[in-house]
């Protein structure tokens, strides 16, 4: 008799286990559950490569995948929850009419075996549910590294062209609405071709990576800075007036010029040249080909003065 009641309460605590399990591992409805890494990545796909375009697919049908075998395997672990609930109830039923000590051993036997089935059925799962959390970690990790290619300059490791253009839109819908001021700085290596041609490609490289990081290095938190392509840089500088950001502009360009730039032990003097604009006071007709149109134009001049200098847009 004792050996029946500890069974049944063996098997009532399995089962309560096997349901707290279930909610404790699956909280959310499946409706809810699936993730949709396509938003993140494809929303602002203007430049994306084909190859990332084809790795979102594949993780988006991975991850369909895995959520179609999660939802047909807890499916399947309702099933049998609702089958040992019934086959419990059906026990509890007859333990009132047993009257034989037979009757009662039979019983036991019976709770025993559907307790070890249970417990074979929640390892099974268990394991199920590593191997789906494994596979989602790494998709997850797969996303990030495309998000980080899409986002990034591969040389220079700053933010790329496509960052910078949905920055500078967001900033041009806060200048209007809030009439928040803000400034951009665009630099261009002054004779870079040359440092090519004298010094080779990957000279060229390294100094565009160190560039990049000597001005990453002298701008505000709040300000940003992203490879516009080739030898050119922009930085845009949020509640900045123009008057400010030559000042910066400068500051930044007299840096430059007074490091000292080496491969391979031969010295590589380099300068900068910069344009400096910013927006309209009247931002509601500005936009943002606008703002760069002026800071490429004083760019422009910098070069025609002699270039190493910095130009602010006119008015
Ligand atoms: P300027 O003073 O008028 O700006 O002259 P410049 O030689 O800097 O300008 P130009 O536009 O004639 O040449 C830019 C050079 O930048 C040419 C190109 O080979 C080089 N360049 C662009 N991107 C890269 C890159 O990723 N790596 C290297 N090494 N060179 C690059
Ligand atoms: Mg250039
Ligand atoms: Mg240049």
């Amino acid at each position: 008799m004792p050996g029946i009641a500890i069974a049944i309460v063996i098997g009532v605590a399995a089962f309560i286990g096997i349901k707290i399990w279930i909610a404790q591992q699956n909280p959310a409805p499946r409706t809810e559950a699936k993730p949709n890494p396509a938003a993140q990545i494809s929303k602002p796909a203007t430049e994306a490569s084909t190859e990332q375009l084809e790795a979102v697919d594949r993780i988006k049908q991975v991850l369909q995948d895995l959520i179609r075998n999660f939802t047909q395997n807890t499916d399947q672990l309702n099933n049998d929850a609702l089958a040992y609930n019934t086959s419990l109830e059906r026990h509890k039923e007859s333990l009132q009419k047993l009257v034989t000590i037979e009757d009662l051993r039979e019983l036991e036997r019976s709770l025993l075996q559907q307790v070890d089935e249970i417990q074979t059925a929640n390892q099974t799962y268990r394991r199920q549910l590593v191997e789906v959390n494994n596979k989602v970690k790494t998709q997850q990790q797969e996303l990030e590294r495309l998000h980080t290619v899409a986002t990034k300059d591969f040389l220079t490791d700053i933010p790329n062209r496509r960052v910078l253009e949905e920055r500078l839109n967001e900033m041009m819908q806060l200048a209007r609405r809030h009439g928040h001021l803000f400034s951009i700085i665009v630099f261009d290596i002054d004779h870079f071709k040359k440092v090519n041609d004298t010094h080779g490609h990957l000279a060229g490289d390294r100094i565009l990576k160190a560039v990049a990081h000597s001005i990453d290095q002298q701008r505000r938190s709040t300000d940003f800075l992203a490879r516009y392509g080739g030898e050119e840089f922009v930085l845009v500088l949020p509640e900045t007036s123009l008057d400010q950001a030559g000042v910066l502009a400068d500051k930044i360009r007299r840096k430059v010029g007074n490091s000292k730039f080496t491969f391979e032990q031969a010295p590589i003097p380099i300068t900068l040249s910069a344009g400096a604009s910013q927006i309209d006071s009247d931002a509601e007709s500005d936009t943002v080909d606008e703002l760069f149109k002026r800071a490429d134009a004083a760019l422009y001049r910098a070069k025609e003065n002699g270039r190493n200098r910095v130009e602010l847009a006119q008015p």
